[in-house]
């Protein structure tokens, strides 16, 4: 788990938000360190060796996704975009870049609050992931090493790639994949065009993990974006 006050690093040009991100967080035991502009934030995200960056996309001197891809160039922390309502394009191109979770503004407290949960415990996991063999999220388990799916403990027939499709996701589990990376992991970078094959083999996966498909419980979609296995 993530140590007992977790530093966060908020990159926002706006001074209302950075406000309004440093009184609600500062009072949930976080440490939090400000910066105004890109160039700004990637230093800070350097010194202070935070355990997250939440970085909003918009900033004057530089393209959010330049700060995700210079933090990428040396360190794997979690970072949090936030982003307009409607940026569906910008949100995949910082989740492409290597960001772990979006938040589309306006947005609640509650939501930000359990998205840095997911994410701390996500960088965490990541690390341990190595000596863990066993998923489990609500009634799915997965068995890494015997390649066994079940759930509610019945075992579950899947196909190479349903398997396959569902180890990138739990390998992810918690982060939003764009379709672009989902695709890239599963067939290789020649199917990257071909998203459709995509959304046939997650209804497929839906149809056989999910209790009832069309209200997914833990193979999620994000819309316009990708998907997300929840944990
Ligand atoms: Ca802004």
């Amino acid at each position: 788990m993530a140590k007992f006050d977790p530093v966060i690093v908020v990159i926002e040009d706006d001074a209302s938000i950075r406000r309004f991100l440093r009184t609600s967080l500062c009072s949930h035991g976080f440490v939090i360190h400000e910066a105004e502009t890109a160039k700004q934030g990637i230093v800070e995200a350097g010194v202070r060796k935070p355990d997250l960056v939440i970085l909003d996309l918009g900033l004057p001197d530089m393209d959010g996704v330049e700060v995700i891809k210079a933090i990428r160039s040396w360190s794997a922390l979690p970072i949090i975009i936030l982003s307009a309502r409607n940026g569906e394009q910008q949100k995949i191109d910082a989740l492409d870049a290597g960001a772990d979770d979006y938040l589309s503004k306006p947005f609640g407290f509650g939501e930000l609050l359990a998205r840095i949960r997911v994410a701390l415990r996500h960088g965490s996991r990541s690390s341990e992931q190595a000596q863990n063999d066993i998923f489990q999220t609500a009634n799915l388990k997965m068995d890494l090493l015997n390649r066994i799916v079940s759930i509610d403990d019945a075992e579950v027939h899947l196909t190479p790639i349903q398997y396959r499709l569902l180890s990138v996701l739990v390998k992810h589990a918690g982060k939003v994949l764009t379709h672009q990376q989902i695709l890239k992991e599963v067939w290789g970078p020649s199917y990257k065009e071909n998203a459709h094959y995509l959304r046939i083999y997650m209804s497929q996966l839906r149809q056989k993990l999910e209790a009832d498909p069309t209200q997914p419980k833990f193979l999620l979609t994000e819309s316009g974006v990708g998907y997300r296995l929840k944990i």
